[in-house]
């Protein structure tokens, strides 16, 4: 497990984003008795996939997905979720400054020692891009003895190029459980990757690579900023 900490900030514009990536670090922090607060920007209401058969509609989508985070944080043991109620899809298109308000409100009430979000640049999604644009400005504003360590996942494909091996890497064998319960909370969009790891060991697939071994996470770099001003 990584180094203690006195409160830990996660931030992710979707329902699931906390699965595949932190989940295990973060049952192993739960565990271990300290608070998490997970900040979801969006309930994921534009999600891809509606089943086939459609197992619901767009309209009864949230609720479904509103619930599956629910449970994904009881298996994590995250007990303080805020859904903070942006539009899926368009968190790219919201007003920079307000972003980064609202982060540094989650900031200033919390004085997280540890926050989690995505990299900049190297996340892939466009509201991906956008929180962990919100989340560095909001930190780098603050007194550099002020700031908590920020965390970042990347997985662009071009982040080992760039960015090198990441500097944390956590085993969480000890924590596999709580993780598929929160990939297996999230049923409605994982449904088919959980499929695909059940092959996978069938195949006899080695533990390497395994979301079930170990996270990864890139200590934020803030000599190299992903913007020059600010
Ligand atoms: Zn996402």
């Amino acid at each position: 497990m990584l180094q203690p900490e006195r409160q830990i900030l996660v931030v992710f514009p979707h329902p699931d984003d906390e699965a595949f990536g932190v989940s295990g670090t973060l049952a192993q922090y739960a565990k271990a008795g300290t608070p998490i607060t997970y900040a979801c920007l969006t309930l994921g209401e534009m999600g891809r996939n509606l089943g086939n058969p459609p197992f619901t509609t767009r309209e009864e989508l949230p609720l479904i997905r509103k619930k599956e985070l629910q449970a994904s944080c009881e298996a994590i043991g995250i007990k303080d979720l805020r859904m903070m109620g942006l539009r899926d899809k368009t968190v790219e298109f919201e007003d920079d400054e307000e972003m980064v308000a609202m982060m540094t409100n989650l900031i200033d009430e919390l004085n997280p020692s540890l926050i989690i979000t995505f990299y900049p640049n190297y996340a892939v999604h466009p509201d991906h891009e956008a929180t962990a644009r919100a989340v560095v400005r909001a930190v780098r504003r603050m007194p550099e003895s002020d700031r908590p360590r920020l965390y970042g996942l990347a997985f662009a494909n071009n982040t080992v190029a760039e960015l090198g091996d990441p500097d944390i890497i956590n085993d969480i064998n000890d924590v596999r459980e709580e993780k598929m319960n929160s990939m297996r909370a999230h049923i409605s969009q994982t449904g088919w990757m959980l499929q695909e790891e059940e092959k996978r060991k069938e195949e006899g697939a080695t533990a390497e690579n395994n979301w079930f071994t170990n996270e990864h996470f890139y200590s934020y770099r803030f000599d190299e900023d992903f913007e020059d001003s600010f």
